[in-house]
């Protein structure tokens, strides 16, 4: 890995490593990605910037556009289609009318980048917000599932942490939280539901310290001249099955890699417009 990248950590790396060392190896070492993108990512992505049109413009036809301009539909399921996005993306503004929000933002969807202890840590913000006195930050979710117990797996949580954490560096004010914004459908039905996850002062240096540990860990394995694994076998089955489980389970897993497989190194940040590095 090249010395810029290789001190570049988000979320989605360190969790990738946490999950099975053996998936970081394909994905950061190898930068191995499946020719066939899942779907539920692509859709996610594309309402993603319909929601991020509509909080910039409050137009619902420009909002609807740009979801459109994003989603990819390459596997043609029942359930993400093109009317349920769009369907999903009227039926928000009608439940949070610009006038109605509870909130008022104090800085929309942003790339943003700190140093901890001389490493780059980064992510994508949806927004900064000031409801009833605290400081929150947006994060949005596409949900077709939810039980009772969806939004406990956001606290403890290293990607919405490191978000607050992020947002209190740059702006140098108490993040109090983050605002889970959820959009749940499924094949005949859709809402709305927000829910306030906070955090307390301990979880913010507690991620610090998570994050540190395991950027050593990473940057300390010899990972071009390792032979032998601990994989996780109880991640090879999770959000629909691991991107490299067809891998992991061949006796000669480098003769599929050309056949499945294509290379694209992880950097989500090399895009330097509207990123704000904060340290
Ligand atoms: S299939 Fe299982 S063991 Fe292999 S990389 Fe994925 S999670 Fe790890």
């Amino acid at each position: 890995m090249a010395e810029r990248h290789e001190r570049f950590f988000d979320s989605s790396k360190l969790k990738c490593y946490l999950e099975c060392p053996r998936q970081f190896y394909w994905r950061h070492v190898r930068h191995l990605v499946p020719f066939h993108e899942k779907t539920a990512l692509s859709f996610g992505t594309a309402i993603h910037e319909g929601l991020f049109t509509w909080h910039k413009t409050y137009d619902i036809e420009e909002s609807v556009d740009a979801f459109h301009r994003h989603w990819n539909d390459t596997m043609h399921e029942e359930l993400r289609t093109a009317e349920k996005g769009e369907k999903l993306l009227r039926g928000y503004a009608e439940r949070y009318p610009p006038k109605m929000e509870p909130f008022e933002f104090e800085m929309l969807e942003q790339k943003v980048q700190i140093d901890i202890d001389g490493i780059q840590y980064g992510g994508r913000i949806d927004g900064i917000v000031r409801w009833g006195g605290m400081n929150l930050v947006l994060d949005h979710k596409t949900a077709s599932r939810m039980g009772r117990t969806y939004f406990d797996r956001f606290r403890p949580d290293l990607q919405m942490t490191g978000y607050a954490f992020m947002a209190k560096q740059l702006l140098q004010k108490p993040i109090h939280g983050v605002v889970i914004n959820v959009l749940y459908f499924t094949k005949t039905k859709m809402d709305f539901i927000r829910e306030i996850s906070s955090r307390e002062p301990f979880e913010y240096e507690e991620f610090v310290s998570v994050v540190m540990r395991l950027v050593d860990e990473i940057l300390s394995n010899d990972w071009e001249n390792r032979n032998s694994w601990m994989p996780n076998w109880t991640s090879c089955g999770n959000w629909g099955g691991c991107d490299y489980r067809d891998l992991c389970l061949c006796e000669d897993p480098e003769k599929l890699v050309p056949t499945m497989y294509r290379h694209e190194e992880w950097h989500p940040f090399d895009d330097e417009e509207g990123r704000i590095i904060v340290g």
